[in-house]
């Protein structure tokens, strides 16, 4: 895909310029355009734009924006989420997520077209892997959720970023962590590094660059099973790097960023939700600074099976939380619409034809 100007941090859009013979200097008012004020139509208007940069913006070597399109938004009936569906310049499709109230929003972004890791309960795995997301299609996403929440909540602004959309995004690190720095740029968005996630499903190899990148960003690795054997029925990746292998890894993150992992854990009514299951949980995290979001299954199409009852979510979070491990229960939003932890699925619908009453 091809590069565009969304993509582009401020060092490297002060060495594209350089290279254009166009002096650094004026990469502040082209990247404020771009990163702070959102701008995509004719850039050479606006505020800062001096000629050097006009004539750059004009010639055959300018970069582009992104011209990423939105095809669909879906709101869910309680208010706190919205769904966007984007489709980007070669025609596929992705999801990004609004989610929140004012002064909280977050956007969910999307690393890749689809995902390898083929979770068996996503939806995301089910429709298998089409390609990675360049940096620029990973902010453009981010760009999206705020000019639309400045469009509908004036005065408000994105607080926090989850790379928890359509992929996994340590298996596409670079354009990644490229889009984050661009994101977290004190010129542009400004969203604080502590106020960014990035999930895993287990990649140790992305984990391991996490912990050695510059920026301390929080790390949620989805666990789902206390053994391989459970693990691996759910989680394809667990073969290749089984829970030993990821614990240290781990363990390895939280040593040298002093940061705690977030642990994910999918409640699936009958397969893992037992008390057994929940002591197996906290004997295998013992010890490690961590925390335990637990996230009743959401419904996907291509899966047989169903979150447990309140009462048993609450059982499971009792015998955690005594064995001192601390936990939240995600609260379900954005279900109605298909927008909740592992249904994003880019799915064009007939105009006109809603997918669910909201
Ligand atoms: S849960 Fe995440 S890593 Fe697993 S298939 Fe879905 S998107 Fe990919």
């Amino acid at each position: 895909m091809s590069q565009t100007l969304e993509g582009l941090s401020y060092s490297a859009l002060e060495a594209v310029l350089s290279r254009a013979g166009v002096n650094p200097v004026h990469a502040h008012p082209l990247f404020s355009a771009v990163q702070r004020q959102l701008l995509r139509g004719d850039l050479s208007q606006a505020a800062g734009i001096l000629p050097p940069v006009q004539r750059w913006l004009g010639s055959s070597d300018a970069i582009p924006v992104c011209h990423m399109k939105s095809v669909d938004e879906t709101p869910s009936a309680d208010g706190f989420t919205r769904k966007y569906l984007l489709e980007l310049c070669d025609g596929t499709e992705v999801e990004s997520v609004q989610m929140g109230f004012p002064g909280r929003f977050t956007a969910c972004l999307s690393s890749q077209v689809g995902c390898a890791m083929g979770c068996v309960f996503c939806a995301t795995g089910q429709m298998g892997f089409s390609r990675n997301l360049t940096a620029g299609e990973i902010v453009a996403q981010a760009h999206h959720v705020e000019r639309e929440l400045r469009r509908t909540n004036p005065g408000e602004r994105l607080r926090n970023i989850v790379m928890m959309g359509m992929g996994e995004p340590l298996h596409n690190f670079e354009p990644v962590m490229e889009a984050l720095e661009i994101l977290t740029d004190n010129r542009g968005l400004n969203i604080g590094p502590a106020r960014v996630a990035v999930s895993t499903v287990g990649y140790v190899p992305g984990i391991e660059k996490l912990a050695r990148h510059p920026k301390r960003y929080s790390l949620a690795v989805s666990l789902h099973g206390a053994s391989d054997e459970e693990r691996g029925k759910l989680v394809p990746l667990n073969k290749r790097w089984p829970l030993d292998v990821l614990l240290e890894a781990c363990r390895e993150y939280t040593a040298i960023k002093r940061a705690r992992v977030f642990f994910a854990w999918t409640l699936i009514r009958g397969v893992n939700d037992s008390d057994d299951h929940a002591r197996r949980l906290a004997d295998l995290l013992k010890g490690m600074d961590a925390h335990v979001n637990l996230i009743p299954l959401n419904p996907t199409e291509g899966f047989d099976g169903g979150p447990p009852d309140e009462a048993r979510v609450r059982a499971f979070q009792q015998i955690i939380q005594d064995a001192g491990l601390p936990s939240t229960v995600r609260q379900r939003r954005g279900i109605d619409v298909n927008a909740g932890c592992g249904q994003l699925k880019a799915k064009r619908r007939p105009k006109g034809v809603a997918e669910l009453e909201v």
